[in-house]
């Protein structure tokens, strides 16, 4: 009898394990499981590069996670952001920088769009094209999903952004359309923006057939599965990436690749120059480790490092960063390891921990400098760090508000769009972020604050979290106190 108990217990068990690893697509070992279903993307695409253009089909299983019955969904175009000058996202003193030949349109055309296998109503919901709204044939309750295809076509700009293709990379950096978050402000639209990484997204689960010309190395986000001759000119590359908050790749034929196993990880540089390019694999690792003891462990199998195109420095996405390639020189080393490290504390602050680019950037931008320092203290000391710190984060908010006269601007938490220019946002997001961690950490003590970031890094893993989320993690930890002294630093100034 007490066997036929057992025995029956551990059906039980089972069942409910099972039912349990269903609900979470990609149970990660360590992080709560939620029971929420993910997105799924599934994609198909080509890419010609004579015309520099993508021919994608995309199938989405869309989950309603939230509490309202939607009548239709929205999804971000962020390649119509560069289709015209004037919408392009860049500060007019970067637009040389950005179009080394000129201004070079770039767009995603939607070709045709079903809904449950039938034709859908849609439209492009702004004049700009950034946002495609798809009304739904009936309503999608809590917990239901829809099945979505869209049949696409984007062009690549010949731009130096995040998005078009240079003289050696193709970036294709929010290049799909992605659904929009419906959190509780409602459906979060916002455009592109040239100020700040305007981009705010739920993880979801991908799989990625991507055709390209053969001579072609990928860099991507997620495990690439395998690669296989696609026609005489082409390869098939099949990737799958769990748990994403975006999907990116890029694409060259001189690509040298270095790779590294640490903490099971496979870490990958991808570069032009050698010796820079192989001691940026030692800078990302070094990171990974830094950071998997401080804040909790790095939960994917892959990580690449990848020299682009780029003029802006550094971007961040999903199991894969960009460094622009004129970083890869040894008289800029320090730069390089900087910006590498920067881009690699975001995988946890952004990738891992979403929250919203657009109206709380300092909460990922703040936290992922203070990261910086930390890698530079775990690894150099923390002399070496307080130099740092007092001349790139510190000194440059202070100077900026000597500055700025009687009544500076020292709003931390302002909306992208409330920053005039990127000098402004990075010296009061990134600078004036840190200084709010800096004097947490001062305040809390050591164990405290740590103990703040991998309860914060625990319970968001996965999910979209808020300054409100983060200040509650924060006094309950600490004195209750902290939640008006945060409050105070993000309005009146650190
Ligand atoms: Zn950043």
């Amino acid at each position: 009898m007490k066997k036929v108990v057992a025995l029956i217990m551990l059906a039980v068990v089972l069942v409910m394990l099972c039912s349990c690893l269903r609900e979470y697509s990609s149970p990660v070992s360590g992080f709560p499981a939620e029971a929420i279903k993910v997105n799924q993307y599934s994609i198909n695409c080509y890419y010609d590069e004579v015309e520099k253009l993508l021919k994608g089909y995309q199938h989405l299983t869309y989950y309603n996670n939230s509490e309202t019955i939607f009548e239709d969904i929205y999804m971000h175009l962020y390649p119509n952001a560069f289709e015209n000058e004037d919408t392009a996202p860049f500060e007019p003193f970067e637009r040389g920088s950005a179009y080394p030949d000129g201004f070079n349109t770039g767009f995603l055309n939607i070709d045709s769009v079903q809904v449950g296998g039938q034709p859908g109503d849609w439209e492009y919901k702004s004049g700009d094209r950034q946002v495609l709204r798809i009304r739904l044939p009936q309503p999608l309750y809590p917990g239901e999903s829809v099945e979505v295809d869209i049949y696409f076509t984007v062009k690549f700009p010949h731009c130096h952004g995040r998005l078009g293709y240079g003289n050696k990379t193709v970036k294709a950096a929010n290049w799909y359309p992605i659904a929009a978050v419906f959190d509780s402000n409602g459906w979060n639209l916002d455009p592109y923006h040239a100020i700040g990484d305007p981009f705010y997204s739920d993880v979801a689960d991908y799989r990625v057939s991507l055709v390209l010309p053969k001579n072609y190395t990928v860099a991507t986000t997620g495990e690439v599965l395998k690669k296989r001759r696609y026609d005489g000119k082409n390869s098939e590359w099949t990737i799958r990436a769990d748990n994403v908050r975006d999907f990116t790749w890029v694409a060259s034929e001189e690509f040298l690749v270095s790779s590294k196993k640490s903490d099971g990880i496979t870490i990958k540089s991808y570069y032009f120059d050698k010796e820079t390019g192989k001691k940026t694999l030692e800078f990302a690792t070094d990171a990974i480790s830094v950071f998997n003891r401080c804040f909790g462990k790095y939960p994917y199998k892959t990580y690449s490092v990848v020299a682009a195109d780029f003029f802006v420095g550094g971007m961040e996405y999903p199991n894969l960063v960009l460094i622009s390639k004129e970083l890869y020189n040894i008289e800029r080393l320090f730069t390089l390891e900087y910006i590498t490290v920067h881009e690699t504390a975001h995988q946890w602050w952004y990738g891992i921990v979403g929250s919203n680019q657009y109206t709380e950037a300092w909460l990922d931008e703040g936290l992922t400098e203070y990261s910086t320092i930390l890698y530079f203290e775990k690894k150099y000391g923390p002399d070496t760090a307080k130099g740092l710190f007092e001349n790139l984060i510190k000194k440059r908010y202070e100077d900026y508000v000597a500055a700025a006269g009687e009544e500076p601007d020292v709003n931390i938490q302002g909306t992208l769009l409330e920053y005039q220019d990127s000098e402004q946002y990075h010296t009061l997001v990134y600078c004036g972020g840190a200084l709010i961690f800096q004097n947490l950490r001062d305040i809390m003590g050591d164990e405290d604050f740590f103990k703040a970031l991998q309860l914060y890094y625990r319970n968001y893993a996965f999910q979209n979290a808020t300054a409100e989320d983060f200040i509650r993690i924060v006094e309950n930890i600490g004195d209750t106190g902290l939640r008006d002294r945060i409050r105070e630093w993000l309005v009146l100034g650190v």
